[in-house]
């Protein structure tokens, strides 16, 4: 449970004099910041020369901030290894896809799986978890900072070895590995695990199931480093442990989180991209469901490096966007940074603070921030957010599949974020669902983009179906096996038996003059399709193309529910009102009613009290103010005066709160 809400940022210190941080700590406090996340880049502070390692200045400045009401997240500072770790040793040096050798100056420049990086990035995670584990200041952890996000898979000779021994437990025997992936095409057969190469540069593509699976093994190596430095920290605090991660990262989030103790993110998505900013709050509330998330780094105001920026928010926004992270289950607000660098890279970064003591442009958002946490913080802890009828999956593992195989440059974040916008503008109440969640309480599921459906996630959602749930799979999924390749016993493997639907071909609809028609709409359709005979599961239609005549959209009863394959994405203007026009269906047939008839740009979130009582967070995202249906008479939380069922408007990045009686 909250107990308290969060309004932080990021500080780094080890960068400034003992004046500025007194300044710096009076700005705090007058800004309402009240927990600050330190460390992740001091790793050269702490441990200036190999083995000489002292952690007292933070343990001064953990102390310094308590005294001040400032609690702290301490990180390890893992992702930057000082010179005398990187200087003259490439073979610890992280190697990317092209075989070139990371050096020192920038960060996530050491291979994260070399023995030496790994003991030395336990002994400082052990001191520090020592001196500072039990700081009365200290309230949580954060380990390394996102992870794998400046790099990928490393393909230096550490991992070379590792990854075979990975395939070797993996797959026992070599000819396991062979038959596997049908190593005879253009005799890549292998005779031993040692001969098989790391996806290094060649001709054309590798192996589609070499290149996932070396993705997956880099994924699942990431995910053990975290393991084994929460695994240290726990040994001499109880404090959570967290890490801040983003969709775009090459970690699985779902592996990642799960040794962890509540979740984490970064987001700088423009005001424009809000439903980027909406799903990574879906998602990361059921990472760890039940407890509530952090949005670690977030901007004032907007994002930048030496090489880029980004637009500004407009007054008003950062509130709106905070609301709405607390509203959907957000226990801490954190900016990426308090005070602006004054070197590095990323100096014209926005902040809370510019590098001369001054407030920013963002600093007025800020306050606007601290002033609506202050309101609604007693509502926040009395109420959770509602569970969703509807749910979305969303898979890392997928992820992968797409970076190995995107098709025509497809990028797999926007796919998905584009499909779940279609939830948010039909005011669907909405749980963005990792791959393995239970499904327990939802009544529709929604599987797009998961190329690979597991039979254990299958048997899941089958489960779900005959037990009236309605699953929605598509589009571009099941059409590959666990070993990214092809089904040869149907298009769609198992999926098809159990559904009872016959895929015909599988090809790619754009071009083709090919157009869906279903539930009265029509709209062209595209991407990579599966394309269904034309039986009596058919309710979407191919008019033109290829396959004029054959079926798109099927619908197949199964215990109590359905099944319902989507084999091809409506695409333009038209496919996105087909697109809604199906959603909408479903989630209609299936009763869902958390669900708001809400203008487009406003949000609401709904909540939970004690005595099931529902609670509305109303947000306007998009500064024009907005209007929502409410259904029934409601008590304004702040006014306590009561508001009748029907129209009601919010401002201009407006917010309110209503509890129905
Ligand atoms: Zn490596």
């Amino acid at each position: 449970m909250t107990k308290k809400l969060y309004h932080g940022a990021a500080y780094y210190p080890e960068l400034w004099d003992e004046k500025v941080i007194e300044e710096d700590i009076k700005l705090m406090k007058e800004a309402g910041i009240n927990v600050a996340r330190i460390g992740e880049f001091a790793w050269h502070t702490m441990e200036p020369e190999e083995g000489k390692i002292d952690i007292s200045f933070f343990v001064n400045i953990i102390n310094k901030l308590y005294e001040n009401g400032i609690e702290t997240v301490m990180c390890t500072p893992t992702p930057t290894p000082p010179i005398w770790f990187t200087h003259n040793h490439p073979e610890r040096m992280y190697v990317n896809q092209n075989g070139e050798t990371m050096g020192h100056g920038s960060r996530q420049h050491a291979c994260t799986n070399h023995p030496y990086f790994r003991q030395k990035a336990n002994e400082i995670t052990e001191h520090i978890a020592k001196a500072i584990g039990h700081l009365p200041g200290l309230i949580g952890w954060q380990i390394d900072n996102e992870f794998k996000c400046h790099v990928s898979e490393c393909m230096c000779k550490t991992c070379q070895g590792l990854w075979h021994e990975w395939l070797e437990n993996r797959y026992e025997t070599v000819e396991n590995l062979n038959e596997a992936w049908g190593t005879k095409i253009w005799s890549e057969y292998y005779h031993s695990f040692e001969q098989v190469p790391q996806p290094h540069p060649a001709p054309f593509l590798h192996n589609s199931s070499l290149s996932t699976k070396y993705r997956q093994f880099s994924m699942e190596k990431i995910a053990e480093f975290s393991d084994s430095q929460a695994e240290i920290i726990r040994k001499y605090s109880s404090e959570p442990i967290t890490h801040n991660s983003n969709i775009p990262f090459a970690v699985d989030n779902e592996r990642l989180f799960e040794n962890l103790d509540f979740a984490s993110f970064d987001t700088y998505a423009t005001q424009e991209n809000k439903a980027s900013y909406l799903m990574n709050c879906d998602l990361w509330r059921n990472f760890k469901k039940g407890k509530d998330f952090w949005i670690m780094e977030t901007s004032t105001s907007y994002a930048a490096s030496l090489e880029s920026y980004a637009s500004p928010h407009a007054n008003g926004y950062l509130k709106a966007e905070a609301v709405a992270a607390y509203a959907l289950g957000a226990e801490a607000f954190c900016y990426w940074l308090w005070r602006q660098q004054r070197a590095g890279c990323e100096q014209p970064h926005g902040s809370v603070i510019s590098a001369w003591g001054e407030p920013t442009v963002g600093f007025q958002g800020v306050l606007e921030v601290e002033e609506m946490r202050k309101k609604i913080e007693p509502i926040m802890i009395s109420t959770r957010p509602l569970q969703a009828e509807v749910a979305l999956t969303y898979s890392d593992q997928a992820k992968a599949y797409f970076q190995t195989e995107p098709h025509q440059q497809m990028d797999f974040r926007g796919l998905v974020t584009n499909f779940y916008h279609h939830f948010v503008s039909l005011g669907i109440h909405r749980d963005v669902l990792p791959e393995s969640a239970h499904l327990e309480g939802y009544k529709v599921l929604f599987t797009p983009f998961l190329p690979h459906i597991s039979d254990e996630y299958r048997e899941r959602a089958v489960e779900f179906v005959k037990n009236g749930g309605t699953w929605i799979v598509g589009p571009i999924s099941g059409g590959r096996t666990g070993e990214h390749t092809i089904h040869t016993d149907a298009a769609l493997g198992k999926l098809e038996e159990v559904s009872g639907v016959k895929a015909l071909y599988t090809y790619p609809l754009d071009g083709t003059g090919s157009k869906g028609t279903a539930f009265g709409e029509s709209a062209p359709l595209g991407l990579w399709s599966t394309v269904f005979e034309n039986d009596e599961t058919t309710v979407g239609t191919i008019k033109g193309g290829n396959s004029e005549g054959k079926a798109f959209l099927t619908e197949s009863k199964l215990g109590n529910g359905k099944i319902v394959h989507l084999g091809s994405l409506p695409i333009g203007e038209e496919g996105d009102i087909l697109l809604k026009k199906i959603i909408d269906h479903y989630v209609t047939s299936a009763d869902v009613t958390v669900r708001t008839n809400v203008s487009n740009g406003t949000i609401v979130a709904p909540r939970v009290g004690e005595n099931s009582t529902q609670t509305w967070v109303i947000v306007n995202m998009d500064g024009q103010g907005g209007q929502v249906d409410l259904p029934a008479e409601a008590i304004d939380e702040f006014s306590r005066e009561s508001v009748s069922a029907g129209k009601f408007e919010v401002g201009p990045y407006e917010y309110r709160v209503i509890t129905f009686k």
